[in-house]
């Protein structure tokens, strides 16, 4: 709280840093993120993965590869060991979590042996069904280890996800495809645009159900977001009572309104679907694989801005999921799809600090190992600030050093066993 109190001062007390005069400021391209953490205080070596791939087998290129699946799992402990064992000698770095409710998988390495686990996975026909996607990690692996475990709730939800109904899939929102969700935004814009409006009697509700900073980053035209900042909140879809008037869902006509709603990858769409379900919402879909499959297959139509990703890269704008859509078509096509417009960032991505623009839509930790935020910073306030996300945090006792481009804080216990002299990089 003391947080955001300070932000506000700041923000009120400091007009935005001058501009340089002239022309638009780019942020120098940051160094490409490590391919692994930073083991000492050198400076980073640059990445060459992307450059070495070209040359060698498209098998050697790495890869993120997600996927999830709510089925009943009898013993998922003995899954979990099955699963360790069949990936000894394959490189793979991610979160990989089992339980009773199913899978949900995260992680990183070259495209052979990422799908070579996938391919394996799908020979079960519990998960021959499920949805891999892919996208690409030109600076190698996008997680620091394998975590491959049992855990009792597949998301991070207050008071875990448990007790609800996950593997009934009557109890979920009806899932679209990227094709007919893209139908639905688009007659629910063409609607909007008409002076008479729709009358059929029914409403459209567009619901981003991911988190405040994956918001600020992109999301689809016209989308609406919970009151609450936090997926893990169980506050979302609270009895009409609770709910205060600004939220979306207050007041919903839950019999005549179609509740469209979106997250990442599905599965969080997945687990608050059946808390609505429970509250009474009747007509719920959600968008197939979330917005990354979305992104795959239909460009960034309806969408402005990037895709903010759980790993190493923070940040993808669409076209990088699109190329890998365009694999997956090259066989049966000539050319490429169209992505639609070019991403208007320009409309997202405000410094958290100051409010001014950002230049690129990656965000960063605020450089105290106590606060830790995600925020996005203009290069004014990063520099100001060193890293961190306000002035309170800036007077901080445990403070990492401002690196540069958007690499990974090393263990805290690195930065502060380093003397004076190794710490040259946080210049
Ligand atoms: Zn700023
Ligand atoms: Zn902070």
């Amino acid at each position: 709280m003391a947080a955001a109190v300070h932000h506000h001062l700041l923000r009120l007390l400091s007009p935005p840093p001058p501009r340089p005069p002239g022309r638009l400021f780019f942020w120098p391209a940051p160094p490409h993120p490590l391919p692994v953490r930073l083991r000492s205080s050198l400076p980073a070596p640059s990445c060459h993965r992307a450059a070495v791939a070209d040359q060698h087998f498209v098998d050697d290129e790495f890869v993120v590869v997600t996927f999830y699946k709510l089925v009943p799992v009898e013993d998922p402990r003995a899954e979990v060991a099955t699963h360790l064992h069949f990936l000894q000698g394959h490189d793979i770095h991610g979160r990989i979590y089992m339980n009773e409710q199913g899978i949900n998988a995260q992680y990183s390495g070259p495209r052979k042996d990422a799908m070579a686990y996938a391919d394996w996975l799908r020979r079960d026909h519990r998960f021959s069904d499920i949805l891999v996607q892919v996208s690409p990690a030109p600076c190698g692996h996008a997680f620091p280890r394998l975590k491959l475990r049992y855990k009792p709730s597949l998301v991070q939800l207050e008071g875990g996800s448990c007790h609800l109904p996950l593997v009934e899939s009557s109890m979920r929102a009806s899932p679209l495809t990227p094709s007919e969700w893209r139908e639905k935004l688009e007659a629910r814009k063409r609607l909007e645009s008409e002076p008479a409006g729709d009358t059929s009697g029914r409403n459209v509700l567009l619901l981003d159900v991911r988190n405040g900073y994956e918001w600020d980053i992109g999301h689809f035209e016209g989308a609406k977001r919970p009151n609450v900042d936090c997926f893990r909140s169980t506050s979302f879809g609270l009895s009409e009572q609770e709910m205060d008037s600004s939220d979306p869902l207050h007041g919903v006509d839950k019999e005549n309104t179609d509740i469209l709603m979106y997250c990442t990858g599905g599965i969080r769409c997945d687990v608050y679907s059946t808390i609505l379900r429970k509250k009474g919402f009747g007509n719920l879909y959600t968008l197939k694989g979330g917005v990354s499959n979305y992104l795959t297959s239909e460009g960034c139509a309806e969408w402005v801005g990037n895709l903010f990703v759980f790993d190493d890269r923070l940040s993808l704008p669409p076209a990088k999921f699109a190329e890998e859509g365009e694999r997956e078509d090259a066989a049966q096509e000539q050319g490429g799809i169209d992505t639609g417009r070019s991403s208007p960032s320009r409309w997202l991505g405000r410094c958290y600090v100051c409010g001014s623009e950002v230049e690129e839509l990656k965000h960063r930790n605020c450089a105290s190992i106590d606060c830790n935020r995600l925020f996005l910073c203009c290069r004014w306030c990063l520099e100001e600030l060193r890293g961190c996300c306000c002035l309170e945090c800036r007077s901080a006792p445990r403070l990492r050093p401002l690196l540069p481009g958007h690499q990974r804080y090393d263990k805290w216990h690195l930065y502060r066993d380093a003397t004076s002299s190794t710490l040259h990089i946080s210049s």
